[in-house]
């Protein structure tokens, strides 16, 4: 099947042909043409399989007719995270060259003066975080009764993340009649009661996992003592073909670390996280875009959702503690056909974590054993004096202080068991901030840290 069979426009098919696709991928071969006609939709379906331009391509066409109305979006896209948000809109930039198409974006930790104006002379599409909008619309600054097409993308990470009330609360606030498309990688409960209060009859659709299926992504557990993790990714780092990496640690402070104890080791290394101003999360992307530096040492958060080509390798430096987080993560290599590797280190804490991966992506993982050796030998790797004196003379220091302290990145580490009950006992507390878990869309999280799309940083028109 081509783009051409799926009925869309010659302009979006010629600009689908300069973005370099010949093929539509499963999700796109079967959301676009139920979008086309107007239908309800639910996609499960994760990223990497090609959903964001399941839903944008056919959205371009059915937003192709039709005037803005002050203040008034046409219709809504609601995502996550700042960065995902910023994402569909270059997707709307990059598929909608040939439309007259305007946008508005509503996230967190960029300055709103732009967008405010743009909404308030009228937009084909809005895109946002629920945070954010809600708050906008209890100022009074949206109308949200034109919004004839709402795009729920990512809800089970909305459910994640405590946004589900926000969305609630934002689909009564469109029209009846509207067409609702909704994007989940699974479908846990909440998010089906969801769907069954806010769609209606929908057309249901599933594509593989990518994570599960995705023949192209070689996954392999690395046994590892706790103490050793950095020689043993050392190891990898200089015996496996590395050419892009990044490597997951689940706390900011761990991310820090690494990041410059790679670089003590002659590493071309930077780090991407929740603490950094927006402008040094995108400086140091565009290195790592751009070839300057080839590992991106990155907490959950900050890297989610990053399309970036080529990334030949993920290392899970702490194996993540929420499941669906290690399909994210390993997501990030094996993109759009190209193959990669990815490696989960586990230590003797780790057991659970693995069985609940292992659970979801419906696999047993390869194992081998990391000893670290080639590392620790001086003559493998430069040394990393500070790093061994560090380890050596203030190890239970160290220890203490994190004890004390915990730096736990965006996502908290669960309590003993069951795996998800943390996030639960989160939302209830906190429907829309969880204490623990500042949201991507709040300013004290470090603001933006995904790309900037041109119409943002270069005025509106
Ligand atoms: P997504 O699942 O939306 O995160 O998309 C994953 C990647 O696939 C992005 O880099 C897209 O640019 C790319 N992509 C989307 N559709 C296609 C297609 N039909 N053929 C090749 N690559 C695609």
């Amino acid at each position: 099947m081509s783009f051409a069979d799926l009925g869309l426009s010659d302009e979006l098919l010629r600009a689908v042909t300069e973005a370099g696709y010949t093929d539509p991928t499963p999700v796109q071969q079967q959301a676009i043409p139920s979008v086309l006609m107007m239908r309800d939709l639910i996609a499960i379906a994760q990223t990497g399989t090609g959903k964001t331009a399941a839903f944008v391509l056919p959205m371009i066409d059915v937003l192709g007719h039709g005037r803005t109305r002050a203040r008034m979006p046409r219709s809504l896209i609601l995502e996550p995270t700042r960065e995902l948000a910023a994402q569909v809109a270059e997707n709307f930039e990059k598929y909608g060259k040939y439309h007259k198409l305007s946008m508005a974006l509503l996230i967190g930790g960029v300055q709103m003066g732009d967008q405010v104006k743009a909404l308030e002379k009228g937009v084909d599409v809005l895109i946002a975080t629920p945070g954010r909008l809600m708050d906008l619309f209890e100022r009074g600054k949206i109308l949200l009764n034109g919004c004839d097409l709402l795009v729920i993308d990512e809800a089970d990470r909305m459910l994640d993340m405590g946004f589900i009330p926000d969305i609630e609360n934002i689909c009564t606030k469109l029209p009846t009649s509207r067409q609702t498309l909704l994007f989940s990688a699974t479908m846990p409960p909440p998010i089906k009661k969801l769907a069954d209060k806010f769609l209606s009859n929908p057309k249901t659709i599933e594509v593989a996992r990518p994570a599960s299926t995705n023949v192209n992504i070689t996954q392999v557990l690395v046994e590892v003592d706790a103490r050793k993790k950095r020689d043993v990714l050392r190891d990898l780092l200089n015996a496996d073909d590395v050419n892009t990496a990044i490597i997951f640690c689940n706390r900011k402070t761990t991310v820090r670390e690494l990041a410059q104890s790679l670089q003590r080791s002659g590493f071309r290394a930077t780090e991407i996280h929740g603490d950094m101003e927006q402008s040094a999360r995108i400086k140091e992307l565009d290195r790592f875009k751009s070839g300057d530096i080839n590992i991106l040492v990155a907490s959950d958060v900050a890297a989610r959702g990053l399309d970036i080509k080529g990334v030949s390798h993920v290392f899970n430096f702490d194996a993540p503690w929420h499941p669906d987080d290690y399909v994210h993560r390993i997501g990030r290599t094996g993109r759009a056909g190209a193959t990669g590797k990815a490696f989960t280190f586990v230590t003797s804490a780790d057991a659970e974590a693995i069985e609940n991966i292992e659970k979801l992506t419906g696999q047993t993982l390869n194992r081998i054993k990391g000893s670290g050796e080639a590392a620790a030998k001086p003559a493998a790797t430069k040394p990393d004096p500070v790093e061994s004196d560090a380890e050596q003379q203030s190890r239970p220091a160290r220890r203490s202080r994190a004890k004390a302290a915990p730096q736990v990145e965006e996502r908290p580490a669960p309590a003993p068991k069951p795996e998800r009950a943390p996030r639960k006992a989160q939302e209830k507390q906190a429907p829309r901030r969880a204490a623990a878990q500042p949201s991507e869309d709040s300013n004290e999280s470090g603001g933006w840290n995904g790309p900037m799309p041109d119409f943002l940083s270069h005025g509106f028109n």
